[in-house]
C-alpha cells in the first residue's frame, strides 16, 4: 500500500471527481487542515473515505488570524491521530513580531504532541533551525513535509529521529534529489501536497506518490515493494501507538 504523507484533496480543485482521485490507487493519504474550517472538512473527510487519515493543525501562513480560531483548533486534535499542518513560514511572513507569533504556536502544538503521543508534521520555509531546536525540548515525533533545505539539516532531522518526505516535485528538483541520496531509508516518507507540488505544474494528486517512489528507487536502486514496504513501516513508527488506530484504513480496500 502506498502512502500519502501529506496532502490537501478538501480543497474544491477536487470536488468534482473525488471520489474517482482517492480510489485510482491502494493508498493511505493523511489530509490536513490549515484552519478552523479545513480541520472540520478534513475529519468530514475521513468518516466519508476510510483511506483518509486525518491531521489537525494550523497553517503558519494564517498566524494573523490564529487567536480567533486556536483554542477550537486545539480541542480537535484530542481526536485526530496526527497533528498537522503546522510549522514555520518565513516566506510569506515577513514581519518579526508575527513570526515569534509562529513559533509560539508551534510550541503549544508540540506541547499537545508530547501530551497526547502524537506526531506532528511540520511545514518549514526558512524555519528548519529553530524547528530542529525546539524538537528535543518536546521529544516529539515529527516529520518534515515537502523537506527543501540543506542535506545538513536533512542529517539533523534523521538525528533527531524525524522523518523527511518527498513529494512528486523531486523528478524536477535537483536539490531534492541530492537530499534523498543522503537520508537514510528508514527516515523517508512519500507525499504529494496536492493539490501543489506535482511532477508538472498540473493539479496534483494522491496518487502521484508513484512518481516519488520510482525516483526513490531509482537513486536507492533499490526494488519498488522494498521502497514501499519500508514507507509504511516509517510510517507506523512515526504515528507509534496511534497507528494501530488505524486498523480500519489499512484492510479492505
Ligand atoms: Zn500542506
Amino acid at each position: 500500500m502506498l502512502l500519502d504523507a501529506h496532502a490537501h484533496i478538501d480543497v474544491k480543485e477536487f470536488d468534482s471527481d473525488r471520489d474517482q482521485v482517492l480510489s485510482r490507487c491502494e493508498i493511505l493519504i493523511v489530509n490536513a487542515g490549515v484552519d478552523l474550517t479545513t480541520n472540520l472538512t478534513t475529519l468530514e473527510l475521513s468518516k466519508r473515505y476510510r483511506n483518509v487519515i486525518p491531521a489537525i493543525g494550523f497553517h503558519p501562513e494564517f498566524i494573523e488570524r490564529v487567536e480567533q480560531e486556536l483554542e477550537q483548533i486545539k480541542a480537535l486534535v484530542n481526536i485526530a491521530p496526527i497533528i498537522s499542518e503546522v510549522g514555520l513560514d518565513y516566506f510569506w511572513i515577513k514581519d518579526e513580531t508575527l513570526r515569534k507569533k509562529q513559533r509560539e504556536v508551534l510550541e503549544i502544538f508540540m506541547q499537545l504532541g508530547q501530551a497526547q503521543n502524537k506526531p506532528l508534521i511540520i511545514h518549514s520555509r526558512g524555519g528548519m533551525r529553530e524547528i530542529l531546536d525546539l524538537v528535543p525540548s518536546y521529544g516529539v515525533r515529527f516529520a518534515i513535509h515537502g523537506y527543501e533545505g540543506s542535506v545538513r539539516d536533512a542529517l539533523k532531522i534523521v538525528e533527531l529521529g524525524g522523518f523527511v518526505s518527498f513529494p512528486p516535485i523531486i523528478v524536477r528538483d535537483k536539490g531534492r534529489r541530492e537530499i534523498a541520496k543522503h537520508v537514510h531509508e528508514d527516515h523517508i516518507l512519500t507525499e504529494t501536497d496536492s493539490p501543489f507540488m506535482g511532477p508538472d505544474k498540473s493539479r496534483n494528486e494522491p496518487c502521484n506518490v508513484r512518481i516519488t517512489i520510482e525516483t526513490l528507487t531509482e537513486i536507492r536502486k533499490a526494488k519498488r515493494e522494498e521502497i514501499e514496504e519500508k514507507i509504511m513501516n516509517n510510517f507506523r513508527r512515526l504515528l507509534g501507538p496511534h497507528f494501530s488506530s488505524l486498523g480500519a484504513n489499512l484492510t479492505n480496500r
